[in-house]
């Protein structure tokens, strides 16, 4: 198999060499700067708590496999997994509520998890100030990770199939020729490569500069500190085991004062994130010494015991027993922090042979590993990890400055209770369209995502709400699904429906692809046939090999060689980047260019059944449904201004996207503006938009959809043409996966009560057991009651009730078809 060399034998690292092995690959160099018995990075000290349940699925899925591998590696009668359970405590009202949404998350992702009351935390935890402790979280399955038991059992199975490790051996560069990696420097000399991954934790940054990536994460010492034995628990048999194994007690959070615990033989272990950040640039701590031992090791900071100082009085009011001890050693630790709190795994664009898998917790370790493991072997992980992927990151979000201080404020929050709306405070307006300034005007709430600003409402419609018909008239909200959300959406829906509205679609991904090699690409990577003539937009999807779906996208035929990509990702602009240069090394004649002109362009969405009245004054073309029919476009003038017209609508109503370059934004919009007075012109926002969609049944990919579906589970075989005559990427899957019948299919559903809110990611109950969960949600104003796309068991049937978890209540909802809306699409034909 093909050289690999892994840098870094943390826990990430061996790992790696291990899912390698087991899937037959064992051509393998492990480098590491540190003694191989202790290389003194992150694992070296890591406490090892593994709390499985996350926000994220795919975060909890990779918990839940490392858990299953750690207590599969076994020497001497013991594993690397001391499965204690996990106890999460409520000392809030605020706290407890934010447990139930918590334990929805674990139902939705497949963990046994129970809520308990405080007495019954008492019990588990008898420690536990009992005046303090309203209810809590329980987590059976979760546990003390042996982190650095494992990492070395690890390397002693990888040694014995063959993989070579090199210890106290620094990387000091890395080869590369054109665009590809060959080797890596070490003071011994070059060794070769096919594939090189960094695995080097927080020393990742520097491990990237040396091939020109920038890897966006900011090492911050995060401080842990024991205690001397409570003397209820001296004396004891089980503190004498090795360390994790001499623990009984669950592992705990106290979140509310951003604590953690756990026992080391009648000692407790306290982790802190309650203290400043401390940032830490990695290239300062100097070389690892030759030897490292606990109290030596370059991850390991000096104690500053003043920050520490309110988690200790924090924690002697929790759990009484420490009164009766002191503080017998701590430490400021070094590990990785990232701007949205991901890890980061995969592979730079512009460079063939080189990946990444940094930012992992021992949480995550074996999952990471065996997600990369997959990708390099079959080309795809059976685990969506696209929020993890290094491509995810705009431009922007990779400079120093925003790394840095996004991270930092990620460590501060790590324990908040956040909102799936809340947004950051700073740094903000990074990116705005050319419309800023008027929507400004008209009292826009804007949320932030990649950098940009985008229009939620406008307090402007407020005057709309009360005169709404009965029927639209918003319904009252719980506190919760109240945050981040206006009524006047509902205002703001409804002249979508019966009127006209204009929406801000700058910030989706626009992408050209132009050259001679373009429609060869396109047709090589998308499920349609795009060989349409020029004037034509096309609805498809990219698909792996194995015929999950990569993404969803929009490919505008402009002129032969000139096609334009409505995208949803940073990633998918690197997978165009890389499969374009891949294409181009094979047939240089067929060359192609791949350009982001997002920024440099701008785009109005202008819906509704009175947009023709609308454009009647703007533009002299023929915009009937003959002359400019559903799924075409036009370049032409609007008010002077040169545009493309792209008759397509995510809202479901007749419109058009009106594309223009950005410096004519503002003249455009005020154009438009002005010829739609009279017809009643609205500014909407992204929250009429969302519960519009919803209701015509379009997905949202990453959300809705994954690399986990395919497109007959996920409802969009209609954008796959298995006819087509050119192969495409994922064909031969495809035609395998439309003769079986989908497991599990993602399905509409609406709430039979009318007004009971969910958000997405609750858990879904059938016949009383959980089965599936919701994706996205919203309210759906056309037909009066919430709805929500879900992932069902295949066998679930149109019409039947299902439940949704809702803060621990059961909401009643109805399976529907398809498309609540039009789904004869006569509005958008019309
Ligand atoms: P590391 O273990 O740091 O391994 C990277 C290796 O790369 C190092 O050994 C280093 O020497 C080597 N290396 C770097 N540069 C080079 C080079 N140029 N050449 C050769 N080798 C190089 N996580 C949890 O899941 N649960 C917890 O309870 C938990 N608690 C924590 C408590 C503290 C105090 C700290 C600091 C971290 C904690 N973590 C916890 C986080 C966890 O420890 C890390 O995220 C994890 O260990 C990272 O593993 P890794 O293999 O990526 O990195």
């Amino acid at each position: 198999s093909q050289h690999v060399v892994i840098i870094g034998a943390g826990i990430v690292g061996t790992n790696l060499a291990d899912e390698l092995v087991s899937r037959g690959w064992n051509n393998i160099t492990v480098i590491e700067q540190g003694p191989l018995h202790m290389p003194g990075g992150s694992t070296s000290h890591a406490p090892g708590l593994v709390f499985q349940t996350n926000p994220s699925k795919t975060m909890t899925l990779l918990a839940r496999y490392t858990v299953e591998k750690l207590l599969s590696i076994e020497k001497d009668g013991y594993n690397c997994f001391n499965q204690v359970g996990g106890l999460e405590i409520a000392t809030t009202p605020a706290r407890l509520e934010e447990l139930k949404r918590r334990h929805g998350y674990a139902l939705s992702w497949g963990i046994e998890a129970r809520l308990v009351s405080g007495e019954e935390c008492c019990k588990m935890y008898p420690h536990l100030n009992s005046d303090m402790v309203l209810g809590g979280l329980h987590v059976p399955t979760d546990g003390l990770a042996l982190a650095a038991r494992a990492t070395q059992l690890l390397i002693e199975r990888t040694s014995a199939a063959g993989v070579r490790y090199l210890g106290h051996t620094p990387v000091t560069g890395i080869q590369r020729e054109g665009r590809r990696v060959t080797g890596v420097h070490t003071p011994g000399g070059t060794i070769s490569a096919d594939i090189v991954v960094s695995c080097a934790g927080f020393w990742g940054v520097e491990l990237g500069a040396m091939v020109g990536v920038r890897i966006p994460l900011l090492p911050l010492a995060h401080q842990y500190a024991k205690t001397t034995t409570v003397p209820a628990l001296a004396g004891r048999e089980i503190n004498q085991l090795p360390n994790g194994m001499n623990a009984t007690l669950p592992i705990l959070r106290h979140q509310d004062e951003r604590l953690y615990y756990r026992e080391h033989g009648g000692q407790f272990g306290i982790g802190s994130y309650g203290h400043r950040p401390m940032p830490v640039v990695a290239s300062t701590l100097g070389l690892t010494p030759r030897e490292v031992d606990d109290k030596n090791m370059p991850s390991r900071l000096e104690f500053t015991s003043e920050d520490f100082d309110p988690a200790w009085k924090a924690s002697q009011q929790l759990l009484p027993a420490l009164q009766e001890t002191e503080i017998a050693d701590g430490f400021n630790g070094i590990f990785s922090f990232t701007p949205d709190g991901g890890s980061i795994l995969g592979q730079p664009s512009h460079l063939d042979g080189f990946y990444v898998a940094e930012a992992v917790w021992v949480t995550h370790s074996a999952g990471i590993a065996r997600a990369l493991a997959q990708i390099l072997t079959t080309g795809q992980s059976d685990i969506d990890v696209s929020e993890c992927e290094l491509s995810r990151f705009e431009e922007v979000q990779l400079s120093q400055e925003y790394v840095n201080e996004t991270s930092a404020q990620n460590f501060k929050e790590i324990y908040d209770i956040i909102h799936p709306l809340q947004q950051r405070q700073s740094p903000r307006k990074l990116r705005v369209s050319p419309f800023h300034a008027r929507q400004m005007e008209l009292g826009a709430f804007f949320l932030e995502a990649a950098g940009w600003e985008r229009p939620y409402w406008y307090e402007a419609n407020k005057d709309l709400v009360p005169a709404l018909p009965a029927s639209w008239q918003p319904v009252k909200r719980d506190a919760w699904s109240s945050q981040f959300y206006s009524p006047i959406s509902a205002a703001e829906a409804w002249k979508t429906r019966k009127g006209v509205a204009m929406f801000d679609m700058t910030a989706f991904h626009r992408f050209e692809v132009s050259g001679p090699g373009a429609l060869g690409l396109l047709q090589r990577l998308t499920t349609s046939d795009i060989s349409t003539k020029p004037g034509t937009v096309t609805y498809t999807l990219l698909l792996t090999d194995h015929g999950g779906i990569r993404g969803d996208i929009f490919v505008l035929r402009l002129e032969d060689d000139v096609f334009q990509i409505g995208a949803n990702s940073a990633t998918d602009l690197a997978y165009l980047h890389r499969e374009s240069r891949i294409q181009q090394q094979t047939s240089p004649m067929q060359w192609m260019q791949v350009r982001d002109i997002t920024g440099s362009t701008c785009c109005i969405g202008l819906w509704g059944p009175r947009a023709r009245q609308v454009m009647a004054g703007l533009c002299t073309d023929d915009l009937s449904n003959r002359g400019l029919p559903y799924s075409t476009l036009k370049k032409t003038s609007l008010a002077g201004i040169p545009v493309t017209l792209i008759r397509k609508s995510y809202v479901g109503e007749l419109g058009w996207e009106i594309q223009s370059s950005a410096e004519y934004g503002q003249y455009l919009w005020d154009a438009i503006w002005q010829a739609g007075k009279p017809h009643g012109l609205i500014a909407a926002g992204r929250s009429a938009f969302n519960s519009l969609r919803l209701e015509k049944g379009y997905r949202t990919y990453g959300v809705d959809m994954t690399i986990e579906h395919n497109p007959f589970q996920a409802g969009v075989a209609h954008a796959v043409d298995l006819n087509k005559k050119d192969d495409f990427v994922g064909k031969a899957a495809l035609q395998r996966l439309a003769a079986q019948v989908p497991s599990r299919r993602l399905r509409t559903l609406t709430v039979n009560d009318g007004r009971s809110m969910v958000l997405g990611k609750e858990p879904v109950f059938y016949d009383g057991k959980p089965v599936g969960y919701v994706t996205t949600a919203a309210f759906g104003y056309t037909i009066g009651k919430p709805v929500a796309c879900a992932w069902l068991p295949g066998g679930v049937k149109d019409g039947e009730t299902v439940e949704i978890g809702y803060f621990g209540k059961r909401i009643r909802a109805t399976v529907e078809a398809e498309s609540l809306y039009d789904p004869e699409m006569t509005r958008l034909n019309q």
